[in-house]
């Protein structure tokens, strides 16, 4: 009887471990395949998506950079000028990137209060807010009256065209120092930061010192002479809407609630945890800037209705 007894319990004891085991491997293919989808929102393959034809910003020549470039070399400055007759209507050339190309300004409206769209900040790797900036340009071409006529509406389109150009993927994040151009605004600014809960797919920094970099003195140049009152830094993918300021500036707080009302975007933004140092909005804020972040929903789309929309509230809140 006892020897039965324990057979029993024995065979009790090793069905128990095979539905653990398989209980643990379901379980870790779950959170794998979860884990697997959110690389693939974050990360996508696609780098080709057509450019907008109807509108096509003026480059210099390009500088021959490596097929792969896993570093990034400093790039020498093209001698030869561009004519300021060849820059697109509407536009001004506010600075240089290290690669020698322009970064340009677009405006709208002839109004005292004055406020700014940037995009492009992390070049290749968000390349949809490039696009998503060029067709705003487009429709304010046809729509010029949509802007009040007590606003003015600047648009940045490109604010890292070295890394657009280097190619539309991670490796076009930083510009062509490997400096991550939203940690080197002078705010809280810090070379490294823990990479942990923030973007970690390269290991970029965030320059030799505050506002090293070409890119950034050229936007801080123009927020620096201009009364802007609001501001939009777009990025992708997915985490929401981020009012700038540490803590949050109320102005921006309310600007965020505004944009949420018209956006499915997520606000309050997800928190990962990352310590955002050296950012824009959060140097805008310290200016008295409303200013937010808001994240497209992957890197791909545009969701250029939704962010007609924001455009809309942005400009007459
Ligand atoms: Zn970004």
């Amino acid at each position: 009887m006892s020897a039965r007894r324990d057979r029993v319990f024995i065979f009790g004891l090793v069905l128990l471990n095979v539905l653990l085991i398989l209980f643990t491997f379901g379980f870790i293919w779950n959170t794998q395949s979860s884990i697997n989808t959110i690389i693939s929102q974050t990360n996508p393959t696609t780098i080709n998506p057509p450019r907008i034809s109807t509108h096509t910003p003026y480059y210099p020549p390009k500088t021959t950079l490596p097929a792969s470039v896993t570093a990034f070399p400093v790039q020498q400055i093209p001698t030869a000028t561009i004519s300021p007759t060849a820059l697109p209507e509407n536009s001004e050339w506010i600075g240089t990137s290290l690669g020698g190309r322009p970064i340009l300004i677009y405006r709208f409206g002839q109004g005292q209060n004055e406020r700014l769209i940037v995009a492009g900040i992390h070049g290749g790797n968000e390349y949809n807010t490039v696009l998503l900036a060029e067709q705003l340009i487009q429709y304010l071409y046809s729509h010029p009256t949509d802007i009040p006529k007590d606003k003015t509406l600047y648009i940045l389109p490109d604010l890292n065209p070295d890394g657009l150009e280097r190619s539309w993927d991670i490796y076009g994040r930083a510009n062509d120092h490997g400096v991550d151009l939203n940690h080197n605004f002078p705010y809280r600014w810090s070379q490294n930061w823990n990479h942990e809960n923030c973007w970690h797919y390269l290991d970029l920094n965030g320059g030799q010192a505050p506002a090293s970099e070409p890119e950034t003195q050229a936007l801080m140049g123009f927020i620096l002479s201009h009364p802007i009152k609001a501001l939009i830094s777009y990025h992708s993918a997915a985490m929401g809407i981020f009012p700038g300021g540490n803590p949050p500036f109320p102005p921006s707080l309310s600007l965020a609630r505004t944009i949420a009302q018209v956006s499915h975007y997520p606000y309050p933004p997800l928190d990962s945890g990352c310590d955002y140092t050296g950012n824009l909005t959060d140097w805008a804020a310290t200016l008295g800037i409303a200013s937010v972040d808001i994240e497209l929903t992957n890197h791909r789309e545009t969701d250029f209705e939704q962010n007609l929309s924001i455009l809309h509230a942005f400009l007459h809140w």
